[in-house]
């Protein structure tokens, strides 16, 4: 037998019929699966299910006989088609029982509603399985449920996110994660998903228990190092490996943003930063201030969508416009020149484009987008045609700006 013991598998189950049916995104099932993986579980499933009685209680036996841990999230409100602690008292053979504290709690509120019925609808939410210990809600109604099962135990918890996370938390005990590290998430710009498998399996050669995957997304891509079984001691020697197998396209190996690192690279060199967008009409400003402290370096972005404000804002010229276009080598260099002078930067971007659908020709077409980088010293510019339609033309013209700035202020090693 080994010394180790094994991970708890867990699976995560998400229910409601908005969910199954895509009228509302789930975010909690990836949210639960990363905190568990994060708290030393070994998530094998994700499920999503319809607000079904039956289809729930016998989804749960089976996932109770499998997994040491299972969470279920959603359909524990007061409305008919909250069914999620019936089933599972179901799924468990365990009575339900009203639990006087939370009735106490939910007098109040009960009492607030115009509906002759919705008090007892509302009531319900004080029911709790026998055994069960409750996690009492900070926000919202619904209480959530810790109940023991054979192999472990078994979470009930709210599908309102903010309700959810702080319950979530309370449930979950951490199980020896100093003996399973998270996934090392390298985030990767500027490089195609299977040139960075490719390097980073080379760079795996010399290393053993680290999994290898490979996640792309519009013009980014995550190399996530996942410790084989328990023992994750080589996973920070890896991931180092691998971080400088794929240098210059790695921009983090702590999970920090694309935007993130130019803030921080940016702060701890003092270079303030600024931007004229077109294509993007702001997109690369929004990114940079979602970061908390980016005040500190970013100084603003002028959107210069059309013509007139390229001239009057950022000082384009009338012939450049006339003689290049707006989309043009001559148009990007002298934005970005406008923009380090208009804002009083030490480094400025300029990004204009064709996002589409329209507007597009033989010479320039859709998906064309110029940057221009300008510094105290030089003006680089370069172009890139993108694929895809308006959105995502848009999205990868932004992360290649992203990177575009990063690259300026980043220290060269
Ligand atoms: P419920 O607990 O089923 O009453 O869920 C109430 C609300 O929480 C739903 O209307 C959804 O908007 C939201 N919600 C439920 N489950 C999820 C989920 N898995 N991810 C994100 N939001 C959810
Ligand atoms: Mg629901």
């Amino acid at each position: 037998m080994s010394a180790r013991r094994a991970m708890p598998s867990a699976a995560v189950i998400v229910v409601g019929t908005e969910l199954v049916l895509g009228l509302r995104p789930d975010t909690n099932g990836p949210e639960i699966a990363r905190f568990l993986a994060a708290a030393g579980y070994a998530p094998r499933t994700l499920f999503a299910l319809p607000d079904d009685h039956t289809h729930l209680a016998a989804y749960l036996r089976t996932a109770i006989a499998d997994h040491d841990l299972v969470v279920v999230t959603g359909g524990l409100g007061p409305t008919h088609d909250d069914v999620t602690r019936e089933a599972s008292a179901d799924a468990l053979g365990l009575a339900l029982r009203p639990d006087s504290h939370l009735e106490r709690a939910l007098q109040a509120i009960a009492e607030g509603h115009r509906e002759p019925r919705a008090a007892a609808q509302v009531l319900r939410q004080a029911l709790v399985i026998e055994g069960a210990r409750v996690l009492a809600p900070s926000i919202g109604t619904a209480p959530g449920q810790v109940v023991a099962t054979a192999r472990g135990s078994l979470v009930l918890l709210p599908g309102p996110p903010a309700e959810m996370r702080p319950m979530l938390a309370e449930a979950v005990e951490p199980f020896t994660s100093a003996e399973a590290p998270p996934p090392r998430v390298l985030g990767c710009v500027g490089i195609r998903e299977s040139d960075a498998q490719l390097r980073a399996e080379r760079a795996l050669e010399s290393h053993t228990g680290v999994a290898l995957t490979v996640l792309g997304r519009p013009s980014l891509v995550d190399v996530v190092l996942i410790a084989d079984g328990t023992d994750g001691s080589g996973l920070a020697a890896a991931a180092d490996d691998v971080a400088s197998a794929l240098a210059p396209h790695c921009y983090a190996t702590d999970g920090a943003t694309l935007a993130e690192v130019v803030i921080r690279d940016a702060t701890a060199r003092g270079i303030s930063i600024g931007s004229a967008e077109s294509c993007t009409g702001g997109l690369v400003a929004a990114a940079l201030t979602d970061v908390a402290g980016s005040s500190a370096v970013f100084r603003g972005s002028i959107v210069a969508y059309a013509d007139d404000i390229k001239r009057s804002a950022l000082s384009v010229s009338p012939g450049t416009l006339a003689t290049h276009g707006a989309v043009s080598e001559t148009s990007v260099r002298e934005m970005a020149l406008g923009a380090r002078e208009a804002l009083g930067v030490d480094v400025a971007l300029g990004i204009t484009g064709i996002a589409g659908p329209a507007g597009g020709t033989a010479e320039k077409p859709v998906g064309l987008v110029w940057f221009a980088i300008a510094d105290h010293t030089t003006v680089t510019a370069g172009p890139v045609t993108f694929r895809g339609d308006r959105a995502l033309v848009r999205t990868r013209a932004t992360v290649h700006a992203l990177d575009l700035l990063r690259r300026a202020v980043t220290p060269r090693s």
